[in-house]
Order: C-alpha cells, then sequence, then structure tokens
C-alpha cells in the first residue's frame, strides 16, 4: 500500500505516520528527515541542505525526488512529500500511489503546534515561512490528487486518538 499524508506542518503527519506504520507493518518515510540527517554530513551537500532547511526553503523538485527515489519502498507511508504539483506528477513516474489522507487543520492551531514541538528548525519565522509555501501549493496539489480520485480527507482538529481512528476507517484497516 502506498500512501501519502498531506497537511500542513503540526497537522500530525509524522505522529499519524508512525502509529500507521506499526498498524499496517509498512515504513513511515519522513523527507523531512531523511534531509534532516543528509544535512549533518560534513559535505558540501550536506552544508548546503542544512542552510536551506534552517531557512525553511524547499529543496528543489529534482534533487528531493532524486533523493527519495533511494528511500522509496513499494509499500510506503510518505511524509512531507509532494509539496509542490511538480513533486506529485514526478512522484507518479516512480510509484503508484493509492491512497492521499489530506489531515486538515487550521492555520492557528497549526502554528500553535509546529511551535509547541520544538524542532531546532521550528523558529516563528521558519514556521510562517514554511506555512506560506504550504499554501502556495496546497490547492494545486489536492486538485492534482481530487481528480485522480484519491483524496481522503481527515479532520486534524481532534485528539490523536481520534484521527487515528478516522485514518483507519477511512483505510479499512
Ligand atoms: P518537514 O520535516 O517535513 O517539516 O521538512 C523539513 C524541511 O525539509 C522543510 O522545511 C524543507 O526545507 C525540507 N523538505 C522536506 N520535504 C521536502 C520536499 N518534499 N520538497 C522540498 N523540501 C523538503
Amino acid at each position: 500500500m502506498f500512501l501519502i499524508l498531506y497537511g500542513i506542518q503540526g497537522s500530525g503527519k509524522g505522529t499519524q505516520g508512525q502509529l500507521l506504520a506499526r498498524r499496517l507493518g509498512i515504513p513511515h518515510v519522513s523527507t523531512g528527515e531523511i534531509l534532516r540527517t543528509l544535512s549533518l554530513q560534513k559535505t558540501p551537500e550536506g552544508q548546503a541542505l542544512k542552510a536551506q532547511i534552517d531557512n525553511g526553503q524547499l529543496i528543489s523538485d529534482e534533487q528531493m525526488t532524486r533523493i527519495l527515489e533511494h528511500h522509496l519502498p513499494d509499500s510506503v507511508i510518505l511524509d512531507g512529500y509532494p509539496r509542490t504539483r511538480r513533486q506529485a506528477e514526478m512522484l507518479d513516474d516512480i510509484a503508484t500511489v493509492d491512497h492521499v489522507l489530506h489531515i486538515e487543520l487550521h492555520e492557528e492551531e497549526a502554528k500553535r503546534r509546529a511551535l509547541a514541538r520544538g524542532r531546532h528548525d521550528d523558529t516563528a519565522e521558519a514556521i510562517h515561512y514554511r506555512m506560506q509555501q504550504y499554501y502556495r501549493e496546497a490547492a494545486a496539489i489536492l486538485e492534482y490528487y481530487e481528480t485522480r480520485g484519491k483524496l481522503v480527507k481527515i479532520n486534524g482538529d481532534q485528539p490523536i486518538e481520534d484521527v487515528y481512528v478516522e485514518i483507519c476507517r477511512a483505510l479499512n484497516v
């Protein structure tokens, strides 16, 4: 099963991804985590990635997709990708997506949660910038999957357990 968890920063993609991975016995792959690991390398590539991540900038679609390809099993819960419509198109060239779970959450609560998790790239400025980027691309990405009949809407404005139950019901697992 190839699942995508889609939603604004702070919507609970990481948390739900881990819960689902355990339930379904398939890996949870977070592009943010892959990039944070690569950014620890003291190579020019690592240093360049670190600068981009710390500023909340997106890695280019080409570089991101190249990196992702090396970490993509057939069955997966993908979190953090696609961030652009172009990435959605590129993914269709290398994988077959079954469902895209859109965890819906309004901006205020998303900001509050993202700030509370205290990751080192989660400064108020970086979060604000990433959310602007999110809204710039969100409509196009959602439309892309909606027209292909792959979009499932999940109410993210509820406790973790309830979001999880809603997702499991939607997937029939
Ligand atoms: P995340 O953990 O999903 O919040 O991602 C952390 C950072 O990694 C983002 O702010 C971007 O700089 C980078 N990143 C993660 N996923 C992608 C992606 N699909 N495309 C471009 N940049 C990404």
